[in-house]
């Protein structure tokens, strides 16, 4: 549900390519480009040549910041680039990714998809000061230079993997990373997996991705996922995979949102495709809460599949309720009520031909603060809505998210406090129906054990919380 205020934010996509001889840093911005979808703040690719690494990073969006002038300059023949939305730090240049740092004659430029919760404890460990404390990123890079340089004496670039595993093994929460050296390209995902990581193959070279779609648009082999726990080293074009954590693997929680929100429906997360996810959230919503009425109607962009799914399981006409402004890019918090209700509209605007005296079952894929699902219900009740029956395609979001979302706090999650038919009521539907957990599990996974986070609809939290 887009909007400035009650948007759920994803944190930060990552694509990293090694590929001597060919345009890496255009590489990077196809990559990113087709990752801006999960942040939109600020943007950077770091590039290496064997001898230097280069930055450029920029708030903004990606194709507002890199042109190809920008491009040229970063020549290499192994580079790595982020989007970002903030959640540990401030949306601030100083925060922006990759992040670079230097020790002991080494250097390393390092990009982050997640979030931890233990920033605080590694910080100390970094010997950060809390005003020094920027992004939970910039304090694993300080931490990395800090091993690095431990013992005061220069060890190599041979120092910088087992420097880098160590630091991984004190992390707690969610992370996949992209990390760039002279003379390494390495991804890394977290024991747990929360946040998606893919491997592909690029002729002779190698290219990590958050997401499927953009190995696509580089015209990538997908290879598999980088697993939950695994770390995969690029050097001389050879991959070697290691496996830093002790102990029994532990089961995966790859984050449930990612599939009802977040990630490209054109993707793949866990062997699924997330548009066909979408559409059996949708019909198994359907057979839990049929509604009489004339058409199916979805909240664009990501209630479209889950509204097609309902539609043809429910037997009802599919139609477009909306129209959505493909063209917008961040909004401003508009001063006043009546232009912040405006600026909903900027983005949605209602086709009132298939609204007038009709009764909608209009489907959304989650409710998480209601803000701009409120003034969209009313959007629709002033086209001539006769009956609107909401459907989620989610269970509600009643506990904050600590693995990379923005919702920490919990007094701004509708659901938290509140029951089904209240938030009707707050919503002015003449019904509300929440996807039950364990059809919104089968519907992501229906052939095999899930392996998902779904803390934030359950308050199950698979590591322990920050302090
Ligand atoms: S708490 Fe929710 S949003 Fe956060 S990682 Fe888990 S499923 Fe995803």
């Amino acid at each position: 549900m887009p909007d400035n205020e009650s948007e759920l934010r994803e944190a930060c996509g990552v694509f990293g390519v090694w590929a001597p001889g060919t345009p890496v840093s255009h590489t990077v911005y196809l990559g990113l480009f087709a990752l801006q979808h999960r942040g939109q703040e600020s943007a950077g690719i770091a590039v290496s040549d064997g001898a230097k690494i280069w930055v450029d990073k920029d708030m903004g969006l990606v194709s507002t910041i890199f042109d190809d002038h920008r491009l040229r300059a970063l020549q290499g023949h192994s580079a790595i680039g982020h989007t970002r939305y903030s959640t540990t730090g401030a949306s601030s240049w100083m925060n922006s990714q990759p992040v670079y740092r230097a020790a002991a004659e080494q250097h390393f430029a390092l990009a982050h998809n997640g979030n931890l919760v233990n920033t605080a404890e590694l910080a100390q460990a970094a010997g950060m000061a809390v005003d020094e404390i920027g992004s939970d990123s910039d304090v694993v890079a300080a931490l990395l230079a800090k091993e690095l340089s431990a013992d005061g004496q220069d060890h190599g670039s041979d120092a910088l993997m087992p420097s880098f595993l160590q630091v991984l093994r004190r992390l707690e929460g969610a992370y996949s990373f992209v990390m760039l050296t002279d003379h390494f390209l390495v991804g890394a995902r977290d024991p747990l997996g929360f946040r998606p990581l893919f491997l592909g193959r690029l002729h002779d070279g190698w290219v990590l991705a958050s997401e499927t779609p953009a190995l696509d648009v580089v015209g990538a082999e997908l290879v598999r996922e980088v697993e939950p726990g695994e770390v995969v080293v690029i050097a001389e074009g050879e991959l070697v995979s290691h496996r830093p954590f002790s102990g029994e693997a532990a089961t995966p929680r790859l984050c449930s949102f990612e599939y009802v929100y977040f990630a490209r429906p054109d993707g793949y997360l866990g062997g699924q495709n997330v548009h066909r996810v979408r559409q059996r959230m949708g019909e198994a919503l359907a057979r839990q809460a049929p509604a009489p009425a004339d058409y199916v109607v979805p909240i664009p962009e990501s209630g479209i599949p889950g509204a097609q799914g309902y539609a043809k399981q429910s037997d009802l006409p599919y139609v477009d309720g909306f129209i959505k402004n493909r063209y917008i890019g961040r909004t401003f918090i508009a001063p006043t009520q009546e232009l912040r209700r405006n600026a909903v509209r900027i983005k949605l605007n209602p086709i009132r031909e298939n609204i007038e005296g009709r009764r909608l079952v209009v489907v959304e894929d989650s409710i998480v603060r209601a803000t701009t699902l409120r003034e969209t219900m009313r959007m629709l009740r002033s086209a001539g809505a006769a009956e609107i029956h909401l459907r989620v395609l989610s269970p509600p979001y009643r506990w904050p998210c600590f693995y990379g979302m923005n919702t920490t706090d919990r007094s701004q999650l509708i659901a938290a406090n509140r029951e089904v038919e209240e938030i009707r009521t707050y919503l002015g539907a003449e019904s509300l129906a929440y996807l039950d957990i364990d059809a919104m599990v089968e519907a992501i996974s229906p052939d095999s054990a899930p392996g998902l986070c779904t803390a934030c609809l359950t308050g199950e939290y698979p590591t322990p919380l920050p302090s």
